[in-house]
């Protein structure tokens, strides 16, 4: 754990055991609100980092998470059941989702595979307590804090940032890229939902909010918020339009798109550490990012 300015304590949420990989923010205010949770195997780590803050049973007002993919929200159940006043905050396209999970759950398990059991389910949570945040909803974190809900599509439908408005700070989810063990900003870009052009839209409306300060859910606090914007939107652009082109000349071809996609923006200085390369092959992000550069030309194919 971490305190930073602002009352944010960062929660290494300690993915199957690999640390600086997935965080946890906990915004500490009169209305306490943790944004993101990490996976279901997660849900005891985040627990007792909650109660090492101080927090009670009773303390936890709000659970928001930035879109439904489980390395974010499936320690959700858990905690809404640990923490009973807690209401948990999500994209409207996502809390069916949560209500249900059944259909993300599995659909997660055939993309991961035998790493499956390392990511865990989500224990589905009740209908009452669940808020879907229109794009501008307000979040209360009482003493006139408060948090914002800013759409962010792109990485999937149901993504959201959020940002508190006091000060400025930008909890950009997966929308910017990843930042881990001493890499560049990279993207995340992963099945079944990834879109170039609402992520980019996106990273226009967050570069828009000007924040002073911004965190990445893998992994932490970035050193230049408007330079890492920019960065993640450079970068996302050269992938997205190369995969594309890759397509036109060789549909289906996927040592072809990762030849193409590397050309266009080399991962190397995202990859450059033991530590970073280590982080990106625990759990196949970068063959899901090129994954989902497949999934999103073929289907621009089909719907040309
Ligand atoms: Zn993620």
């Amino acid at each position: 754990m971490d305190l930073h300015p602002g009352d944010i304590l960062q929660i290494d949420t300690m993915l199957a055991g690999v640390p600086g990989m997935t965080g946890a923010h906990l915004i500490r205010a009169d209305q306490p609100a943790l944004i993101d949770c990490g996976t279901q195997t997660s849900a005891a780590t985040v627990r007792d980092a909650l109660a090492e803050a101080g927090l009670g049973p009773d303390d936890l007002a709000w659970l928001v998470l930035t879109h439904v993919h489980l390395d974010h929200c499936g320690a959700a159940g858990d905690l809404a059941r640990a923490f009973p006043r807690a209401m948990v905050v999500v994209h409207p396209r996502g809390a069916r989702h949560l209500a249900d999970p059944s259909r993300l759950v599995a659909g997660t398990h055939a993309l991961f595979g035998r790493l499956s059991p390392a990511i865990g389910g989500l224990a589905a949570i009740p209908e009452e307590r669940i808020v879907e945040a229109a794009d501008g909803h307000r979040i209360a974190l009482g003493g006139g804090r408060s948090l914002r809900a800013v759409w962010a599509p792109g990485h999937a439908r149901h993504h959201m940032a959020l940002l508190e408005e006091a000060e400025g700070i930008l909890f950009a989810g997966d929308a910017v890229g990843v930042q881990m063990g001493g890499g560049q900003m990279y993207p995340t870009i992963p099945p079944p939902e990834y879109d170039l052009d609402a992520g980019l839209a996106s990273l226009d409306i967050l570069e828009g909010l000007a924040p002073e300060r911004m965190y990445v859910s893998h992994f932490g606090a970035v050193e230049d918020p408007g330079e890492s914007l920019d960065l993640g939107r450079r970068a996302q652009s050269a992938m997205g339009q190369a995969a594309r082109e890759a397509h036109s000349w060789a549909p289906g071809d996927l040592d072809a798109l990762q030849r193409a996609v590397d050309e266009a923006w080399p991962p190397d200085a995202a990859l450059g550490t033991p530590e970073a390369l280590t982080r990106w092959m625990a759990f196949n992000w970068l063959d899901n990012n090129l994954l989902g550069l497949q999934g999103m030309v073929e289907r621009e194919a089909r719907q040309e």
